[in-house]
């Protein structure tokens, strides 16, 4: 992998974790980063255990201090980020309606899932246009899909729509060596999926990591599932 390097948001567990592990798996040197330090260090060290080249790195998305630290650190000991994969994110309206959500959930949830991705592309989307590579794969949701949206999850959805567009708005800005695409995981076995989902975090990073490793001449600014384009 010539010392590809990436960054993973939000994998201290479920599926960041999973594309932590199959993104080290393929020969990257993993940036695994969190927001709680000890739950961070512990899923690195549970990877570093398997012989991968992970470290960790304290990073809460919705904090521009950390984001410039992370973006300090990976100059500092790397000269280069050629993936990002934006997976941080938080579903915290699920029964709820948009006439009565409150408006904090609203904040909270954009905060999160459109702000944290934003301030991330762009600590290092930039640089990916300067060296002419990267890989940025923001995970979304069929929540954020335009094109089946319906009632219920407002603030998740809404921040899940926000996200596809700024794929596409990075994905042009950026040109056509830096490879920008949203994915849907599908539903799965997570905190944030519950047991019941059908796929396995495995499956779940499946597409994320396809995404993350895709060639020169392979799509920029889609939405995709199961490695195939899907709807807005
Ligand atoms: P999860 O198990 O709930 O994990 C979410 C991760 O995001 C946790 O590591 C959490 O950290 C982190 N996070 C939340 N707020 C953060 C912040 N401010 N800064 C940094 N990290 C933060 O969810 P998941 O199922 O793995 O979801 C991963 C991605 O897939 C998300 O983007 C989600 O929307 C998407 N997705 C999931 C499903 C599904 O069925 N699971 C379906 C569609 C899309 P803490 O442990 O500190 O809370």
């Amino acid at each position: 992998m010539d010392g590809r390097v990436a960054l993973v948001t939000g994998a201290n567990r479920g599926i960041g974790l999973e594309v932590c592990r199959q993104l080290a798996d393929l020969g990257l040197r993993v940036i695994l980063t969190a927001r709680d330090p000890a739950q961070g260090e512990a899923a690195a060290r549970q990877l570093q255990r398997d012989g991968s080249d992970v470290a960790f790195w304290p990073l809460d998305v919705t904090d521009p201090a950390t984001v410039a630290a992370a973006q300090a650190f990976v100059e500092e000991r790397y000269s280069r980020l050629d993936v990002l994969v934006n997976n941080a994110a938080i579903y915290p309206d699920g029964d709820r309606s948009v006439f009565d959500v409150p408006l904090e959930t609203m904040e909270e949830t954009l905060r999160v899932n459109f702000y944290g991705p934003l301030l991330l592309c762009r600590a290092f989307a930039p640089s990916m246009r300067r060296r002419r590579y990267g890989r940025i794969v923001n995970v979304s949701s069929n929540a954020g899909q335009l094109s089946t949206m319906g009632a219920g999850t407002p603030a998740y959805a809404i921040s899940k729509a926000a996200l596809n567009a700024l794929t596409r708005i990075v994905a042009a800005e950026v040109g056509g060596h830096v490879k920008v695409n949203a994915v849907c995981p599908g539903w799965v076995r997570t905190e944030m999926g519950g047991p019941g989902a059908p796929r396995s975090v495995a499956e779940g990073a499946d597409t994320i990591v396809w995404l993350a490793m895709l060639p020169d001449f392979g799509p920029s600014g889609g939405f995709f599932r199961d490695r195939q384009p899907i709807p807005w």
